[in-house]
């Protein structure tokens, strides 16, 4: 029986199958209601989208691409407009733990300061990790 991929390992392949399935139209940033409020409207949809792209595949991120996966507040709307039909919530989500650090990186996005956050992510963490991935991240 072949081992569970990590959670790491996870995170990283799905950035990447995703990241090279998006074609960078845009589509989703012009969908979605939050650059108006941040500011972004002057900013290329594509050049935006290609923020996000590059945070799947840990390259730099422009300021726009930044601002954009931070706001994300889960509206949804981006994927009903992806003609890849894409998940890109998900892209979005996975984008953001990326910036956060996720897999070690230094964070590029504030993360939450949120005293009870630790525990409740190392209390689901024992539920899903492997006792390998619990000796070295927890
Ligand atoms: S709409 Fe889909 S294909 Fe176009 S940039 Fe967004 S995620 Fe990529």
């Amino acid at each position: 029986m072949s081992r569970p991929m990590s959670l790491a390992s996870s995170i990283q392949a799905e950035s990447a199958r995703l990241a090279a399935a998006c074609t960078g139209c845009g589509a989703c940033v012009e969908a979605c209601p939050m650059p108006d409020f941040l500011g972004l409207a002057p900013a290329a949809p594509p050049a935006v989208a290609a923020g996000m792209r590059a945070a799947l595949q840990g390259a730099p991120v422009s300021p726009e691409g930044l601002a954009w996966v931070g706001a994300c507040t889960r509206s949804g709307q981006c994927n009903a407009a992806c003609p890849e039909a894409l998940d890109v919530a998900l892209m979005l989500r996975l984008a953001g733990m990326r910036l956060k650090g996720a897999l070690g990186e230094p964070p590029r996005l504030p993360v939450p300061g949120d005293a009870g956050w630790a525990a409740r992510v190392k209390a689901f963490a024992r539920m899903t990790l492997t006792e390998e991935e619990q000796a070295r991240w927890l």
